[in-house]
């Protein structure tokens, strides 16, 4: 008999688990509360998948045998709730769709740095000449790859709510960059829980898998230390230098496995700030465990170019740098952020408090930001924790006014960062917006300076 899948969401990661339930011989139903975007619903179409928007038939999705669930659905929401009382099995897509893939999987979670970490490692490997898709919060969707490519490696960016419906996931190499506090909300506002989320990407791990983590973060060391997992574990480090895994010395990246070893200045690549070197450290420990040589790594990490909106520099007017950091949607981004420069910076920061704690941020803005631009209409607490911190600070909810007030206090010298340890979406549709808002208001004052960028 087949068996009956519903799906629920109609994105990226819905659809492409649709196609590939239908393509598996299921019988396939997608149901989204909200609207589907017209191109999905031609996929759909197309695919012959019964699907409904704009609203849940619950009668319909309770008759299911299995349900694979978006992960912007909150386990919270009454119809999971409902379909929990009927002890239907939940999955998360990245779930389903192992089942169907032979293919060796690295998975890559963490609060920041997933996206450049999953873009670097897959182009080092690319670049290598291996078989290699990426999936997961970057790219297509992994069950839409497993549906229709052969890959032999895929490279998954995973967030902790894709974690929460595993069941048999088992990635041949897990990496964990971090754990600091984000999305809070949706984990009862207990850390611990959000945490028990991220050490889901081990949790089926063997001694013949590799877990590769950040062993600066003292939250990762005492929960790898408490679970004993049976896995082959692989530090990286800025502050120590183990005899076995990745470190940075004097600004060179080493990273030395009995796969071998590899030695590279850190200035060498397109990416730089401390957090750059972990990522890159850790895309380059993938890379050696499945075989890359030394040589070929080299040549790849210098022709990386990451995504926009982190760190991105836009351009120099006058001896000031200008750079779009948007995605730094939470403080540790931003204390990174900070991390990265020499000179004094000009911080742009505000948007949506996920409820920040500026504590961990407060010497490194005493010691290097000469001016806080804070744009938002909520800007009280951000006021209220700098004032007497820094020297001059100047709110406004105008994306140009917040350049143009940077660039009349900015010296010959120094760096402008929109970095906003917050959301964006008091003032922008999302980061991006937020972001090439930024930069088009950056290009209008280089216009206006007679500077073309
Ligand atoms: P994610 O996909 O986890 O959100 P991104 O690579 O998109 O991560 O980066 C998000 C923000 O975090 C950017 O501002 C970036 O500069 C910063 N960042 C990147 N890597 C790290 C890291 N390893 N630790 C802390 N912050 C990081």
């Amino acid at each position: 008999m087949t068996r009956k899948v519903v799906i629920l969401g109609g994105g990226e990661s819905g659809v492409g688990a649709a196609i590939l339930a239908r393509k598996q011989g299921y019988q396939v139903f997608l149901s989204d509360s909200q609207s589907i975007l017209m191109h999905y619903q031609q996929v759909l179409k197309d695919y012959q998948i019964v699907y409904e928007e704009k609203g849940h038939t619950e009668e319909k999705i309770l008759t299911a045998e299995l349900i694979i669930k978006s992960p912007g659905i909150p386990e919270k929401s009454s119809l999971i709730q409902r379909i929990r009382e009927r002890a239907i099995p939940v999955v998360s897509e990245i779930e389903f769709a192992s089942w169907y893939t032979s293919a060796k999987i690295i998975a890559i979670t963490g609060s920041n740095g997933k996206t450049t970490t999953s873009m670097l490692t897959y182009h080092l490997l690319k670049e290598s000449g291996l078989s290699v898709g990426l999936a997961g919060n970057v790219g297509d969707s992994f069950a839409w790859q497993v549906a229709e490519k052969s890959f032999d490696y895929y490279v998954l960016e995973i967030s902790s709510f894709q974690l929460d419906d595993i069941d048999r996931f088992k990635p041949n190499i897990s990496v964990i960059l971090n754990i600091t506090p984000d999305h809070l909300d949706r984990y009862d506002y207990d850390f611990q829980k959000y945490v028990n989320s991220k050490f889901l990407i081990t949790k089926n791990q063997t001694e013949e898998d590799a877990f590769i983590y950040f062993a600066d973060s003292m939250v990762l060391l005492t929960e790898f230390a408490k679970r004993k997992l049976p896995v082959r574990a692989i530090p990286v480090s800025l502050a120590s230098q183990p005899p076995i895994g990745g470190y940075l010395a004097d600004d060179i990246l080493v990273s030395q496995l009995p796969e071998g070893e590899f030695i590279e200045p850190f200035p060498n690549l397109p990416i730089q700030g401390p957090h750059n070197a972990v990522n890159a450290l850790i895309a380059i420990t993938i890379a050696q465990l499945l075989g890359v040589e030394s040589q070929r790594i080299r040549s790849s990490l210098a022709t990386f170019v990451n995504a926009p909106h982190r760190l991105e520099p836009v351009g120099n007017i006058q001896g000031v740098s200008f750079v779009n950091d948007s995605k730094a949607t939470n403080v540790d981004s931003v204390y990174y952020a900070l991390g990265s420069y020499t000179q004094p910076i000009i911080l742009i920061a505000g948007g949506v408090d996920k409820g920040n704690d500026y504590s961990q941020i407060e010497d490194l803005v005493r010691q290097k930001v000469k001016g806080l631009i804070i744009l938002t209409p909520d800007s009280q607490k951000l006021e209220t924790y700098f004032e007497g911190i820094v020297p001059q600070i100047f709110v406004t909810q105008k994306v140009e006014e917040a350049v143009q007030t940077a660039a009349k206090w900015a010296e010959s010298g120094d760096v402008v960062l929109l970095s906003p340890a917050c959301a964006s979406f008091d003032l922008f549709k999302n980061y991006q917006d937020r972001g090439e808002k930024f930069k088009q208001a950056v290009k209008e004052y280089a216009h206006e300076m007679g500077v073309s960028l």
